[in-house]
């Protein structure tokens, strides 16, 4: 079977718990391997350079677009948001499956360059609950919640393209749900497709 580890791309509205449902599966499991994005936004607070993010300048984001170090990168809400390569190349290349945080843009992007990856799109239970989340979590205005709100229904058109959805009801369960989906990814023949030639080499000689 094959060695290499998978692109798995989660995406999802704000608010929908993505962020918890991360923490919780790495935590959890530890054959998974999370990308840091470079972004042009300032940091928030709490935030840590290298760790939440790589927070770079419009220039140096240009430079690394030039240099072709970004596996894919889009513009959301007045900044750049991009994918090192180098990373996530080396972390599949020792086994590990790596997990991207991104928005709908770079998701396709990765299923157009990765036909293999698997695209994960979280799900709140209804919209009345992402309401109720974005509201509770406090940290936006009542604008900033409706401009959101508005957000996730432009992106609830392109849902189409994902493979699967997560419902984000229950954290734990939604954790085996997502580990079980990227184990089943593994299982997929066009992931195989070295280890059934070596098959169909060796029934020759038997
Ligand atoms: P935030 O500013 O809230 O951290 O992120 C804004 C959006 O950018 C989120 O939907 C997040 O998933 C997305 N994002 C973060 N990193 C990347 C990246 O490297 N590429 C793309 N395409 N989107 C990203």
């Amino acid at each position: 079977m094959s060695d290499q580890g998978i692109l798995v791309v989660v995406s999802g509205f704000s608010g929908a718990g993505k962020g918890t449902l991360m923490r919780a599966l790495l935590e959890k499991y530890h054959n998974y391997a999370l990308s840091v994005s470079a972004t042009t936004r300032q940091p928030r607070e709490g935030e840590t350079d290298g760790k939440d993010y790589f927070f770079v300048s419009q220039e140096k984001f240009k430079q690394m677009i030039e240099e072709e170090q970004l596996i894919e990168y889009a513009q959301y809400v007045n900044h750049y948001y991009g994918t090192p390569k180098e990373y996530v190349l080396r972390q599949m290349a020792e086994g590990k499956d790596v997990i991207l945080e991104i928005e709908i843009q770079g998701a396709l992007a990765i299923k157009r360059q990765f036909s293999n990856a698997l695209l994960l799109f979280v799900l709140p239970p209804s919209a009345q609950e992402l309401k109720r989340r974005l509201v509770g979590r406090g940290t936006e205005s009542l604008d900033v919640i409706e401009a959101r709100l508005r957000r996730a229904f432009d992106e609830a058109e392109g849902m189409d393209s994902y493979d699967y959805i997560l419902v984000n009801d229950d954290v734990d369960a939604c954790v085996e749900d997502m580990h079980e989906l990227i184990k089943a990814q593994h299982l997929r023949v066009c992931h195989n497709l070295d280890f059934i030639e070596q098959i169909r080499e060796e029934l020759k000689h038997v």
